[in-house]
């Protein structure tokens, strides 16, 4: 009893009228508005006002989902020696119904009816929030009455500053939004320009999820709704879902082309396959059933998509495809925004402007992130356009590049060039088969790339041919090069195979070419006379 006595008074005390003096510059309402749950969610302003409300200091104002109408009383006291206009702010745009019910100077109850499900010129200032002026005569208290009603999350936010003060805040607020979504284009034009170029099809499903999820975010800030579509409400309502989907999808395209996962983890790419068509149920289910009764599957979606996005790239870290790091170092940004927000939902964190935003900057940085991913796919593509499959050695385009860099470059450095060939390779396949040739062709690489000196480019020219750039203005060098591994393959195959090399070897040292094409040509027609002259071989270019 003497309990409950306190706690009326408590609750007495915690919903005073907000007193505004000559130097009030803001203030949140959460401490002293009052509130009333009108579970039907029909009565009207005359009824509802007369029910008893209750300190939103004791009941939170965070409802998630609720059917009910929540009424709103705050009561203001305007205790300057002046009239003035103060500015009341709900801060949380998506709230399909809002009605505000002030005094006009005569005493009459005048209403503005707006909410994201009505057009955007229903409110009184056009404001990604809702902000509604409030004038406040001098020594009055006024009582401001709001009625919320919505089928999405039902947070209550609600603050009053002056018109100074709230010029300031958005001036900030604008600013970083302008910064955030700039972020946003720059990463989608620049993406869109190298895609064009390039024609990477991870680059386009990159472009869709960046808009879509983009564009998602601009709904939920109400900025979308104000700037994009601010006569459609109703789709304003389901963008929320249909961008959520599209996310989905192309999030999970992305992701199963940027790591070519139908090649590399089939049953996994099954199954996001799967997720993706789930994700694709969900979008035209949007068009048909309300917002309140898909939210909650969409967020479980959400949570399965990422975590079959998040091991389809563990799969390819494990299989060493170099983008996946970054890739992964992507998905881990976002998650780990994800899980401050959460923590400062529940409570662990303080409620700041970085727990607040961390989830937008940590999208931001995964947009950045996977951008530079598909920089380093590029360059993995590049790499093995350069690359030999059998041997992973350099392959002959990449040898030619090199070998005109090294040329041009010969008068300042000597270089040599030792151009091999397997002795009767075709008998070897002929009688051990075709995969044993192979496994000798693997072998070969390594044992070229052990034994040739170091700073050397080793290639894979041809079938069974190789070719070695050293960088030497030692002409008997390159020869003893050359007899040095030739020594190496008789031995390293000595006691199955017996398989040889014969090596044409040209030096700039001893000789002047005229192009890269004469100093090739010389090497090859040394490797020649090294067959004639009965294989297992080392000849030099004589002119
Ligand atoms: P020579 O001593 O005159 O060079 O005799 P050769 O049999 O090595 O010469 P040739 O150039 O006529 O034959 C090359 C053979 O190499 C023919 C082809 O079957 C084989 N070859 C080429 N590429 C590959 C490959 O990737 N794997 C395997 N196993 N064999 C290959
Ligand atoms: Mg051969
Ligand atoms: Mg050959």
């Amino acid at each position: 009893m003497l309990l409950a006595l306190l706690f009326a008074a408590g609750a007495q005390a915690a919903a005073p009228a907000l007193p505004i003096d000559e130097d009030f510059a803001q203030a949140d309402l959460a401490g002293v508005i009052a509130l009333y749950e009108d579970t039907s969610g029909q009565q009207d302003f005359a009824v509802a006002r007369e029910q008893s409300f209750m300190p939103a200091s004791q009941r939170g104002t965070n409802f998630g989902f609720s059917r009910s109408a929540w009424w709103v009383r705050v009561q203001l006291a305007n205790q300057g020696d002046r009239d003035r206009e103060v500015l009341l702010r709900q801060d949380y745009p998506l709230i399909d119904h809002l009605d505000v019910w002030t005094q006009d100077a005569n005493g009459r109850w005048q209403v503005v009816r707006t909410g994201d499900l009505r057009p955007f010129s229903t409110r009184p200032i056009a404001h990604r929030d809702f902000v509604f002026p409030v004038r406040l005569a001098k020594g009055e208290v006024r009582t401001v009455y709001l009625r919320y009603q919505t089928s999405g999350a039902l947070n209550i936010g609600l603050s009053l500053a002056s018109p100074h003060q709230l010029i300031e805040n958005i001036s900030l607020e604008q600013l970083a939004y302008g910064a955030y979504f700039g972020g946003f284009g720059v990463l989608f034009f620049y993406n869109l320009f190298i895609f064009l170029t390039v024609r990477d099809r991870a680059f386009f499903y990159y472009l869709l999820y960046a808009l879509s999820y983009g564009l998602y975010f601009g709904v939920h800030n109400g900025l979308s709704f104000q700037f994009l579509w601010p006569d459609s409400p109703i789709w304003g309502n389901q963008a929320l879902l249909v961008l959520l989907a599209f996310s989905l999808i192309f999030g999970t395209m992305f992701a199963r082309h940027f790591l070519n996962s139908m090649r590399h983890s089939p049953r996994l790419d099954r199954l996001a396959l799967g997720v993706q068509w789930l994700s694709l149920a969900g979008l035209f289910a949007s068009f048909f059933l309300p917002y309140s009764s898909l939210i909650q599957p969409m967020a479980y979606l959400t949570i399965v998509c990422v975590a079959v996005i998040v091991a389809l790239g563990g799969v390819g870290l494990a299989q060493r495809y170099r983008p996946a790091g970054i890739f992964m170092l992507a998905w881990a940004a976002l998650l780990a925004s994800v899980l401050i927000y959460m923590v400062k939902t529940f409570g662990l964190l303080p409620h700041n402007a970085f727990t607040q935003n961390a989830f937008q900057a940590g999208a931001l940085l995964e947009m950045v992130l996977l951008s530079l991913a598909l920089a380093a796919r590029v360059n993995e593509l590049q790499r093995q356009t350069l690359t030999d499959a059998l041997t992973s050695l350099s392959n002959r385009r990449y040898f030619d590049r090199q070998l005109e860099l090294s040329f041009a470059h010969s008068r300042e450095a000597g270089v040599a060039l030792l151009i091999l060939d397997i002795d009767h390779f075709k008998r070897i396949n002929d009688r051990h088969g075709h995969a044993k040739g192979d496994e000798i062709l693997v072998a070969m690489g390594q044992l070229l790339r052990a034994e040739a000196p170091a700073g050397s480019i080793v290639c894979r020219y041809g079938g069974e041919e190789f070719a070695i750039i050293v960088a030497t203005s030692d002409g008997a060098h390159a020869v003893s090069v050359a007899e040095h591994i030739r020594g190496a393959v008789q031995t390293r195959f000595a006691n199955e195979l017996e398989v040889t090399v014969s090596i044409g070897v040209a030096s700039t040292a001893r000789h002047s070419f005229s192009s890269e094409m004469e100093f090739f040509k010389a090497a090859d027609d040394a490797l020649y006379r090294a067959k004639q002259n009965g294989r297992n071989r080392v000849e030099v270019a004589t002119a």
